[in-house]
């Protein structure tokens, strides 16, 4: 089982922000930013490159309402999902990081 799934059966503790039957957004471990949610699936689907369609738009308005809960839907927030290996990817079980809570710098510098 990964981690994000033992994190979702209860075997792994987390802070837990917003949870309905099928996602799940709770506080980054290692935060980035002020503000540093993970948003995940309760089903185990490895990456973007496995989403479906009809997941993404019922997970579109989960994280609407994650963005409601932390009071940063008016002043920002960056979201953002890593694929792979190139991506970063760390953990294989697709997850959105919500990132807010101050004003956040260039998304990429080579
Ligand atoms: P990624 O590099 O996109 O796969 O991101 C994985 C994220 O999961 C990192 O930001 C980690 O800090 C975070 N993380 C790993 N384990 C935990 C955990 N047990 N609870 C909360 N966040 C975690």
């Amino acid at each position: 089982m990964c981690i994000f799934c033992k994190i979702i059966a209860g075997e792994i503790p987390n802070k837990t922000i917003l949870e309905d039957e099928n996602f799940l957004a709770f506080e980054d471990i290692n935060p980035s930013a002020n503000i540093h949610a993970l948003i995940i699936p309760k089903v185990h689907i490895q990456s973007f490159n496995e989403m479906t369609p009809n997941i993404m738009a019922n997970m579109t308005t989960f994280i609407q309402e994650v963005a409601l809960t932390l009071g940063v839907k008016s002043d920002g927030y960056r979201l953002i999902t890593n694929i792979g290996t190139n991506g970063g990817q760390e953990v294989e079980h697709i997850h959105f990081h919500m990132l807010a809570g101050e004003k956040l710098g260039p998304i990429y510098k080579k």
